[in-house]
């Protein structure tokens, strides 16, 4: 007998057929002895609906901010996985099961105040153990916790992954399944390149890459959470048949296993490709080339909240002025560029330009660390499709390349298939 956390994300649990799905998926490690924990997200859209709904309310009179009460914002947002959680558990009930539905509040999963992007600080595990020794299954909503307040609490977009794992965590559980519309983790997103590759397992810090550098099929800070926790983490399908052969193997199960690299026996290069949309790059024309002046551009701009990714300094021609480049997620260019503005005398530049929709494309692989002329490939492969970089960076496993927007899908073909990474 085992303990198992079973995640299933919104397309999982899209319908009322599909809860039902669910249900039989969460039967099968029932029957098979173990102690089982559900976590669920809403119902696919309900998410992207509620936001909407805040999104287009009043703003209070007089605020001079242009954004709602964030409390406010996680009461209604995470309204959609308590739905979820109920009707998992009268399917579940329906099956025989012994099942309870929770929210985040009742268990209690306590989070920070960062009320829209919570984290979670704290689970009291205890009440869930006890009831699961007795045959209960937990089904818990995911993506909520209450903060210090004693107000809902979200955990960000893609927060019930983070659920699962820091539930898992909690219960000591021996694995966290996260069930999902793919059958597991590939070499790059299989929508966009059919051609992409099942990895049978990927390391932590990779993971940790791809999703941080636009692979949402795992949300970043649950792959810290399992990092550090050493949670073993698969990600697997919800649409196979429940009770088709090796779906319940234990140690086995059909998917991607994110775990430590010295499980990895053989180990590539170059693991995966990722894109991340929607970036946006700022330059600061005629800089003054003095001490300081890095800390002046980008101290408000932190102090703002704006989260600055890469960053280029042109050298000086004639030792006294400069050229600064960055880039920032496209919807915080006004900001970042009024946060520059008001700091113009103290920066000291002459003019400010910048450009939208552009995307990253990123290179991962742990193999790099050993490997020279990985960054050469991608280069050669971009420039034969006429593919302009904008700017570059890179870390011990990862190389990313700014490019113009309409070039992204070609670019990913095209590095997926320059690393070897295609199908055959
Ligand atoms: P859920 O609703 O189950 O949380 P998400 O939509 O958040 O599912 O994540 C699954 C999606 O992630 C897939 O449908 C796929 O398009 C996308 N994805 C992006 N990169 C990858 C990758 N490298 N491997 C698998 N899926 C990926
Ligand atoms: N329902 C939330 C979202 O859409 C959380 C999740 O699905 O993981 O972001
Ligand atoms: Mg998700």
């Amino acid at each position: 007998m085992a303990r198992i956390v079973m995640k299933f994300g919104g397309t999982s649990v899209a319908d009322l057929d599909r809860i039902k799905n669910v249900a039989r998926h969460v039967k099968r490690e029932v029957d098979a002895g173990h102690e089982v924990a559900v976590v669920v997200s809403a119902m696919s859209g309900k998410t992207n609906e509620l936001v909407g709904w805040v999104q287009n309310m009043p703003k209070v009179v007089g605020a001079n901010s242009p954004f709602y009460d964030a409390r406010e914002y996680d009461a209604v947002v995470a309204s959609g996985e308590q739905v979820t959680a109920g009707l998992l558990a009268i399917a579940l009930q329906a099956m025989d099961i012994n099942a309870r539905s929770w929210q985040g509040w009742q268990i209690s999963i306590r989070t920070d105040n960062a009320h829209g992007a919570a984290r979670i600080q704290e689970i009291d595990g205890a009440d869930i153990v006890k009831r699961m020794g007795e045959g209960q299954v937990a089904v818990i909503a995911g993506f909520q916790g209450i903060g210090p307040d004693n107000r809902i609490a979200t955990l960000g977009r893609g927060g019930s992954d983070t659920s699962a794992v820091a539930v898992a965590a909690a219960l000591k559980a021996d694995r966290c399944d996260i069930y999902t519309d793919v059958d597991g983790v590939y070499t790059t997103d299989p929508r966009i390149v059919p051609q992409a590759r099942r990895l049978k397992k990927i390391a932590f810090e990779e993971m940790l890459e791809m999703a941080s550098l636009g692979a949402k099929v795992l949300q970043v800070r649950s792959v810290e959470l399992a990092m550090v926790h050493k949670v073993r983490t698969f990600v697997r399908s919800s649409f196979e048949d429940p009770d088709a052969p090796g779906m319940g193997d234990f140690l086995n199960p059909p998917g991607t296993l994110i775990c430590d690299e010295d499980e990895i026996v053989e180990q590539e290069v170059v693991t995966g490709i990722a894109y991340a949309k929607d970036e946006a790059q700022i330059s600061l024309r005629r800089l003054a080339d003095r001490p300081g002046v890095s800390a002046a551009i980008f101290g408000p701009l932190a102090e703002s909240h704006i989260n600055v990714d890469m960053i280029v300094q042109n050298i000086s021609e004639d030792g006294s002025k400069t050229d600064m480049t960055f880039t920032v997620p496209s919807g915080d260019v006004d900001k970042a560029i009024k946060v520059l503005g008001e700091n113009k005398e103290k920066i000291g530049y002459d003019v400010v330009q910048n450009e939208s929709g552009l995307v990253k494309v990123s290179v991962i692989g742990i193999g790099m660390r050993s490997h020279a002329g990985v960054a050469a490939t991608a280069f050669k492969a971009l420039a034969d499709k006429g593919i302009n970089i904008k700017a570059i960076t890179t870390s011990e496993i990862k190389i990313s390349i700014l490019i113009d927007g309409p070039y992204a899908e070609l670019a990913v073909r095209t590095l997926h298939s320059c690393y070897g990474l295609d199908k055959n």
